[in-house]
């Protein structure tokens, strides 16, 4: 294949694309396959000869195709979106097409600059302090990765890179049971240990107890420990959970221990001035993560890491070899020095499409409607007899079971997606099976939310 051969490929590609996303709606949400249904397919060795790309496409529409959950299907209410305006979807090609590879500013100067000004555009759409800066992420668990190496560092005086973790004092982690699994992940790579992320103990809103946070830190601090940083969750992937977010910053600041605020899918959302009180406080954060390619509707990846101090986080993870050296480099930003890889690609020339092509109005109305239509839908459950909203909408989220004597939440929930016209998740909340659903794919309507309610009343 060459680039005359990409040519037309690619504009059947483009014929294909807009066929399916045409034809979602038919198509059930959750793959139906068993597991080795799809790779049984696969012949087992690499061909020695060069196959003729139409014969691989077929085999992509044959073998790959019906083996995929279609995550942008306007009834697709499971886990959290993975959205992809078409306007977001335009610019991956063309970052596509011209395949740079971003890792110093050198190395495609736009990649850089584009970049600085998108982390400054949704700074401000989200009403951040203007002394914020930051970068794009593949995804919110390198964020808080990034995050948590900076705490490391800063605790230990910026030994630990250098010297290693053996003999350094115990350093200790803080969040509450309702943040990602990803924080667990950052305690385990950075060398601080499972054993020293505290879970603290949650109020009945949910939010971790800011005077408990206050006692654990100090008893930690008088058996000689590190109290290293605090991570605060803002929308809890369970069920939407936030931290009251000021008070436990106000806790933290007082102790002397830095903050980073998950706020992976709920931050999108901060673009409408009327959810803010959720994570009122927030500009005291030193570091605070969210994904545009959740709810905003920039194609994944792009999980955006706003910072207070970006040098603490350079001086944490910035290398800088005599091969990638720059002249004058004084007044340029390479943004692998922010990051954990080194190679970056041109994430944000969807973003700079995305606010561009739906203006943030558009792109506030959307996130409006999903939350007003989810809020509906649980009412429209709550109506059903043998139902109950266990956790009431957390912005677009909530969770519903059936009552007890009503049947088994998870045959109910099995019944539901091998139905296809839905797709839902399971979790669990104080010890009980519940569903959630979460509403947010940017093609969604109010009669595709209304459809919830109407299907579960069909298979109950
Ligand atoms: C989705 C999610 C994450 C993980 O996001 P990735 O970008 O996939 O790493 C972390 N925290 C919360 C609250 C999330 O919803």
């Amino acid at each position: 294949m060459n680039h005359d051969d990409l040519l037309l490929w690619s504009k059947r590609a483009a014929d294909w694309a807009h066929e399916y996303h045409a034809t979602l709606r038919d198509r059930p949400v959750r793959a139906p396959l068993v597991p080795g249904a799809v790779a049984g397919q696969l012949p087992r060795t690499p061909p020695e000869a060069a196959e003729p790309m139409e014969a691989i496409f077929a085999d992509f529409e044959r073998i790959a195709l019906p083996g995929m959950t279609h995550w942008q299907h306007p009834r697709f209410f499971a886990y959290f979106p993975a959205n992809a305006a078409p306007a977001s979807m335009l610019a991956e090609q063309l970052a596509n097409a011209i395949a740079a590879q971003g890792m110093i500013w050198q190395t495609s100067p736009a990649a850089t600059e584009i970049e600085q000004v998108m982390v400054d555009w949704l700074r401000q759409a989200l009403d951040l302090p203007p002394g914020m800066v930051g970068t794009i992420h593949d995804s919110a668990t390198t964020a808080t990765l990034s995050a948590v190496l900076t705490m490391r560092e800063r605790a230990l005086g910026w030994q630990g890179n250098a010297a290693g973790l053996s003999g350094q004092p115990r350093l200790r982690l803080y969040a509450s049971a309702e943040t990602h699994s990803s924080v667990d992940k950052a305690a385990r790579l950075s060398g601080i240990g499972q054993d020293n992320l505290v879970k603290i103990p949650t109020d009945p809103g949910l939010s971790m107890r800011p005077e408990a946070l206050a006692l654990l830190i100090d008893a930690d601090r008088r058996a000689g420990a590190l109290p290293a940083g605090v991570i605060l969750c803002a929308g809890g992937t369970s069920v939407g959970a936030f931290d009251r977010i000021g008070d436990c910053i106000a806790v933290a600041r007082a102790a002397g221990v830095p903050v980073h605020v998950d706020a992976a899918w709920a931050g999108s959302a901060m673009i409408c001035p009327e959810f803010r009180p959720l994570w009122a406080g927030i500009e005291g954060a030193d570091s605070l993560v969210f994904n545009p390619h959740k709810w905003l509707g920039a194609q994944f990846d792009c999980a955006v890491q706003f910072v207070s101090d970006p040098g603490a986080q350079i001086r944490t993870l910035g290398l800088r070899p005599a091969y990638l050296a720059t002249p004058g480099e004084d007044e340029i930003t390479n943004f692998n020095e922010w990051t954990v890889p080194l190679g970056r690609r041109f994430r944000a020339l969807k973003l700079w499409f995305l606010i561009r092509a739906y203006g943030l109005d558009g792109l506030r109305s959307r996130i409006r409607n999903h939350v007003a239509w989810a809020e509906q839908a649980a009412r429209d459950l709550a109506a059903l007899p043998g139902v109950e909203i266990v956790t009431p909408p957390s912005l677009s989220l909530f969770t519903f079971a059936l009552s007890a004597g009503c049947g088994a939440t998870e045959a109910l929930l099995a019944r539901i997606n091998d139905d296809g016209r839905l797709y839902l998740t399971p979790t669990r909340h104080q010890g009980r099976s519940v569903i959630r659903v979460q509403v947010g794919q940017f093609d969604c309507t109010a009669e595709d939310v209304a459809m919830i309610a109407r299907v579960v009343g069909q298979l109950m």
